[in-house]
């Protein structure tokens, strides 16, 4: 029960953030981030998907693509770099490359 009100108090700080780094507010933003996160480890609770991928590992800032964060696709993984501090996120996208190559196999 804990844990529910918790994932829904992550929810809302994580959309929050989106929206004050959407005004370039990135400070509050960051402090956002930063409670959400608190909460989650104080009741072992993952940051939700939709949200995991966007803030920097690092610094905590909110990765807006074209303003916080730079993005760049290429050999099967796409690599984000925060323009505050500097640091490199690498996700790979092998499986989604394997299915464009080969339609048909994906099909049976
Ligand atoms: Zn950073």
């Amino acid at each position: 029960m804990e844990r529910r009100i918790a994932v829904e108090r992550m929810t809302t700080l994580l959309q929050l953030a989106e929206s004050e780094a959407l005004q370039r507010h990135a400070g509050r933003a960051r402090r956002y981030v930063e409670l959400a996160r608190k909460i989650g480890m104080r009741y072992n609770v993952r940051v939700p998907a939709r949200f995991k991928r966007s803030f920097c590992k690092k610094c905590l800032a909110f990765l807006l693509p074209a303003v916080s964060a730079r993005v760049r696709v290429g050999r099967g993984r796409i690599v984000v770099t925060c323009n505050t501090c500097g640091a490199v996120q690498r996700y790979p996208y092998r499986r989604e490359q394997k299915a464009r190559r080969a339609p048909r196999a994906r099909a049976q």
